[in-house]
């Protein structure tokens, strides 16, 4: 599950991995017509955030989820806790009343691609469709267009991530900490290693797919919180606008320039 590579610690540090020489030009593809997020931040990829603010961001793959995801969602109300999932589009477009659920509680969308493929082995113009398609989705759905981007697996080469930074201004997001929690080791053992990695700037995978999982995170968050860390969203983490509509500036299909 790996192909990280040597992945670039976060926040401003990353900026030196955006380079117009790298990036190359990508074949037409078709624009979605939704709106077009004004570019806010300069960060290529990260894996945690560079940061002594006592914050951490839990992020959960591969969702919506019919059962598991709303159950997540009822457990993070009553720690009054914030996450980022990051979206299977095809799923984003089964669950749209999850979606909702999810941003109207005040959660974060992130993209994790339309069909969950390995998009390393993809040529540019089918990992821009795999992104675009989701973020239209995501935008149908909710209003609102990710920021971020989690490829799948972790199987994004540097020139990929550059390239989508370059051609959508979205920025490639891994994680610093893995409990593994797709490998089903036990509850106490995701809870544990998800409150043994969490320290300030901490980016914490999970998947909302899995009904252990769920079961790990009130575990988690009491240990979270018990370590003075607050779970933020992405966003919040890294100290951007708010990901959603609200006070950013976007330009519509039709160039026309609106607060969304
Ligand atoms: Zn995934």
């Amino acid at each position: 599950m790996s192909g990280l590579g040597a992945m670039c610690l976060a926040g401003t540090a990353s900026v030196g991995l955006s380079s117009t020489a790298q990036a190359q030009s990508v074949p037409a593809v078709p624009q979605p017509p939704m709106p077009r997020l004004a570019r806010t931040h300069e960060v290529v990829s990260l894996n945690a955030v560079q940061t002594t603010r006592p914050r951490v961001a839990l992020t959960f793959d591969d969702g919506p989820h019919p059962q598991n995801t709303p159950w997540l969602l009822d457990i993070l109300a009553q720690y009054n806790a914030k996450a980022t999932f990051f979206v299977i589009g095809r799923n984003a477009q089964r669950y749209p009343e999850i979606m909702r659920r999810i941003v109207a509680e005040g959660h974060e969308i992130g993209n994790h691609t339309l069909t969950h493929p390995v998009l390393a082995q993809l040529g540019d113009g089918n990992v821009l469709r795999e992104i675009d398609r989701t973020q239209q989705i995501v935008w149908d759905t909710v209003g609102a267009v990710p920021v971020t981007m989690r490829p799948p697996y972790g199987s994004f080469s540097h020139r990929q991530m550059n390239m989508l930074f370059q051609q959508r201004n979205l920025s490639t997001v891994v994680w610093s900490v893995d409990p593994q929690d797709w490998r089903r080791p036990g509850v106490s053992v995701v809870a544990d290693r998800m409150v043994r990695g969490a320290r300030p700037g901490a980016v914490i995978l999970a998947h909302d797919i899995h009904g252990p999982t769920i079961r790990a995170v009130p575990q988690a968050l009491q240990g979270i919180l018990a370590r003075g860390l607050e779970p933020v969203t992405m966003s919040d983490l890294l100290a951007w606008p708010h990901w959603g509509p609200r006070g950013l500036r976007y330009v519509s299909a039709s160039g026309h320039q609106h607060r969304g």
